[in-house]
């Protein structure tokens, strides 16, 4: 009986969802069904009929995309240094929006995505997401307001659309992203931080991406200190710390804020993460584009902090396939690692339940790399 033939699907490194992924794993699958799981050796004294699959470099859970930014999915590709991103994003800002939000989800799903954080900057993006997106996850609400003399007003207006859209909380969360400690006033950050830890707010916000936000925050030289000038009456004054303390400073960092890329920490900094239980999302491929560096994998693992991985948007990454994210960084660090940040590490960072590739599952929840 054909339909009953077993193949024993492995690759380098199999995950199920739980425990520990494992290297020479194996799954079990028959009729459209996985029937079981274990080490290939395990599996192949169960099942000694079957065909051995090979199927590439890992097996897992529908995979999350814990960074994007959908509405940029129709702006052309920026590649160069940090300090020309912002620039490029503004000047092709009538091609931000929901056309590129859909182009974005299907997108998404055709690269079998499970869940997804995303960015929203216009509010019609985010009643679009409440109402109508396809896969769950979380909008994050973006906040740009570098004048602090703009902190209470802007504070008022966000909680009251924050407000509004959590009553229509679905499939998709609804979260808060302060930009960047460099484009939110002090007091806008630390008022934001504190509203999301009263209401249980998951938090998203891109820090320590570049050193030209480290030596912005330092000393309030270098290119940014123009982005702020044209968005700011206010002079800037340089807290002079690093972004991951200054953030730690004005209680930022938490067990539900997500830190978006994380490339220029030290050892310290990311033991405060650490400590806090903030969860970091690395963008390798983001990072290559913008020319910023790489985020130190091995500190974060040796500390044991959480991660995910994301794509970024399409204005500084090739794609929104966030596999490839994981096949960027394969060769330089342990794959399990990576395997987990795609999958677990993801659905922990969005506060979801992982799938679990159990025994009765169907084989449709395997996705390859
Ligand atoms: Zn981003």
């Amino acid at each position: 009986m054909s339909w009953l033939r077993t193949e024993l699907w492995t690759a380098e490194v199999v995950y199920t969802g739980f425990g520990t992924p494992m290297l020479r794993g194996a799954l079990a699958v028959q009729g459209g069904f996985v029937v079981g799981q274990g080490s290939l050796e395990e599996l192949r004294a169960r099942f000694p009929q079957a065909e051995v699959v090979h199927k590439g470099r890992a097996l897992f859970p529908p995979p999350v995309n814990a960074h994007t930014h959908l509405d940029l999915s129709l702006l052309p590709r920026y590649q160069g240094p940090f300090s020309g991103f912002i620039p490029h994003v503004v000047a092709h800002r009538e091609r931000r929006g929901l056309e590129g939000v859909r182009r974005g989800l299907e997108e998404l799903q055709a690269a079998g995505t499970g869940a997804f954080g995303d960015i929203v900057f216009k509010d019609e993006v985010m009643d679009f997401l409440l109402g109508e997106s396809p896969l769950p996850g979380v909008a994050f609400y973006e906040v740009f307001a570098p004048d602090p003399q703009d902190a209470e007003a802007v504070f008022a207006r966000v909680r009251a659309k924050v407000e509004a859209w959590r009553k229509r909380e679905g499939r998709v969360r609804v979260g808060l992203s302060p930009h960047a400690p460099y484009s939110v006033s002090p007091p806008l950050l630390k008022r934001l931080a504190q509203y999301a830890r009263e209401e249980g707010l998951p938090l998203m916000v891109h820090a320590a991406e570049s050193l030209e936000e480290v030596a912005f925050l330092r000393e309030g030289t270098g290119p940014l200190a123009e982005v702020h000038r044209r968005f700011s009456r206010t002079p800037f004054t340089p807290p002079g710390r690093t972004p991951v303390r200054h953030l730690h400073t004005l209680g930022v960092l938490g067990p539900t804020t997500l830190l978006v890329h994380g490339v220029h920490v030290d050892e310290e900094e990311v033991k405060l993460l650490a400590e806090t239980g903030t969860k970091v999302v690395l963008c390798p491929r983001s990072n290559h584009n913008l020319q910023v560096g790489e985020a130190p994998l091995a500190l974060y693992a040796r500390h044991g902090v959480e991660f995910a991985l994301g794509t970024d948007s399409r204005a500084s990454s090739p794609d929104l396939d966030v596999r490839r994210e994981a096949l960027f960084l394969w060769d330089k660090v342990d794959p399990r690692l990576l395997v987990r940040a795609l999958t677990r590490g993801g659905y922990r960072a969005l506060g979801l339940p992982t799938p679990r590739i159990t025994r009765g599952a169907p084989a449709s929840l395997v996705h390859s790399l």
